[in-house]
């Protein structure tokens, strides 16, 4: 089901703008295995933009203290809104998104629907984050990836375009495999097991070399189950 549900919304090729200050922190996590491949198949296409390209001066100024004399540098909503405009004035963009420790917990879910969107902007902050008014008129949405603060939105931003990424039809070589993954339909994936067939004593469940495909299927279905009411009881109540 949810394998037709992305396909009838597939666009061409998704692309992904990301804001920051320190582009460096981006470079290695999107572009190796997965999301490399995928970026070279045209499935998606990763922008990132240096702020400070938009600084002001000739030390393309992007921070400064705050108002209120608390500690620590926030960046400025000039040199963002201006590369945002740029960027808007190009092309529509379905969502602009803030990566926040104060936004919404990023899941399985929410990694689905961003994959069926054409264009987004994703705005990592740094220092103390980001002037409000960024926030207030520019930002259509705010995620955060847990309760705990990192110094930049970087690796967030880089984990969700690693979740969003594997989700586009053609990123992995067997889809189906994205979609058996954990919280795919709110269950834990069951376990997996490659050769040897035994080691050390400690043998692979016997199905799994018993060559029965319904069979096969249904002991996943249920180590799925089984693993869920243990682990995350709290998932299957959504079910
Ligand atoms: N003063 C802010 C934290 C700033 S941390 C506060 O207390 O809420 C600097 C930047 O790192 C943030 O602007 C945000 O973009 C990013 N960041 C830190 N933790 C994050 C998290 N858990 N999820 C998403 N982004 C996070």
């Amino acid at each position: 089901m949810l394998f037709l549900r992305h396909y009838e919304n597939w666009h061409t090729r998704m692309r992904i703008d990301i804001l920051t200050v320190v582009p460096e922190l981006l470079e290695s996590p999107l572009n190796h295995s997965i999301v490399k491949r995928a970026k070279e198949a045209g499935l998606v296409e990763i922008i990132i933009h240096d702020i400070r390209d938009y600084g002001k001066g000739n030390y393309r100024h992007v921070d400064d203290y705050s108002f209120g004399g608390d500690a620590g540098m926030v960046l400025m909503v000039e040199p963002i809104f201006n590369l945002i405009n740029d960027l808007k004035a190009e092309r529509d963009y379905d969502e602009i998104i803030y990566m926040s420790p104060d936004g919404e917990t990023f899941n399985q879910k929410e990694a689905n629907r961003l994959s069926c969107l054409q264009n987004i902007i994703i705005l990592c902050g740094h220092y103390k984050g980001v002037d409000q008014r960024v926030r207030d008129h520019i930002i259509t949405k705010e995620i955060s990836i847990g309760d705990f603060v990192l110094s930049g939105g970087e690796i967030p931003a880089a984990m969700i375009c690693d979740a969003v990424t594997r989700l586009i039809p053609g990123a992995i070589s067997d889809e189906q495999s994205a979609l058996t993954d954990c919280f795919q339909d709110n269950l834990l994936a069951p376990p997996v097991y490659t050769r040897p067939a035994e080691f050390n004593g400690w043998k692979v469940p016997e199905i799994l070399l018993s060559g029965n495909h319904a069979a096969i299927r249904d002991w996943m279905e249920e180590q799925a189950l089984e693993r869920t009411g243990r682990l995350r009881p709290d998932l299957l109540e959504k079910i």
